[in-house]
């Protein structure tokens, strides 16, 4: 009946983990989406942590891009942020967020989101075979990426989603070229980003600071 059926349903934790910097409307969208899809409660997005040199670029502080996916998420009462990977010392492994998050909601059943790009990566990881215990998994489709099924050997689920050919790579350009970054990121994040300088080398040092 209602109330047993009511008690049985676990909570459904969507997990977003990505660098975020900066988070922008294509993140938003894979989230909202999936979301959606999947019935979930809740979704918590996880900034990497640092040092972290991503494609031999610098990425900015974790303080910085955490506080933008904050801001970037604030109106959405079901999106949370975590602090679990940028507190972590040392480089973030999909593992130990996934054991973190587990540690931390022990009722919650996880759904991870990833993006095409994110997902030909996982299949490549050392502890690919740990992850898929710990964690449904979710791939979804991004502009200018295949989106494989790996041969249904694992536990994914594939999702086509509104194409966002938006990259955080492209608005950090945009921003370094004086380019504007309106509509492609929160307004909240394009305000942030002219505050502190971000992206904008001269300004950087400024703005790291206060
Ligand atoms: P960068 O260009 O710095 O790599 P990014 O735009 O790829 O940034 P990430 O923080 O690397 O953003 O991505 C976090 C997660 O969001 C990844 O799983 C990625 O595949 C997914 N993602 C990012 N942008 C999109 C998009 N436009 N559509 C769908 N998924 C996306
Ligand atoms: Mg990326």
């Amino acid at each position: 009946d209602v109330p047993d059926r009511a008690e049985a349903r676990r909570f459904r934790l969507g997990i977003m983990g990505g660098t975020f910097d900066p988070i922008h409307h294509g993140h938003l969208v894979a989230a909202s989406e999936v979301a959606s899809e999947f019935d979930l409660d809740e979704v918590v997005f996880v900034p990497t942590g640092e040092p972290w040199q991503k494609s031999g670029q610098q990425v900015s502080a974790a303080e910085h891009r955490y506080l933008m996916t904050v801001i970037a998420t604030a109106a959405n009462p079901r999106f949370t942020v975590s602090r679990v990977d940028i507190d972590r010392p040392g480089p973030t492994y999909t593992a130990d967020t996934l054991r973190d998050l587990a540690q931390l909601r022990p009722d919650a059943e996880l759904f991870f989101i990833t993006g095409a790009d994110a997902m030909e990566q996982i299949m490549t990881w050392k502890d690919v075979d740990r992850i898929w215990d710990l964690a449904h998994f979710v791939g979804v489709t991004r502009p200018g990426h295949e989106l494989n099924d790996f041969g249904r050997k694992t536990d994914i689920s594939l999702m086509e989603i509104p194409a966002m050919a938006i990259s955080s790579t492209d608005c950090r350009r945009r921003v370094e070229a004086g380019k504007p970054v309106w509509y492609l990121v929160p307004d909240g994040v394009v305000q942030y980003i002219g505050k502190y300088g971000l992206y904008t080398p001269k300004l950087s040092e400024v703005g790291a600071s206060g």
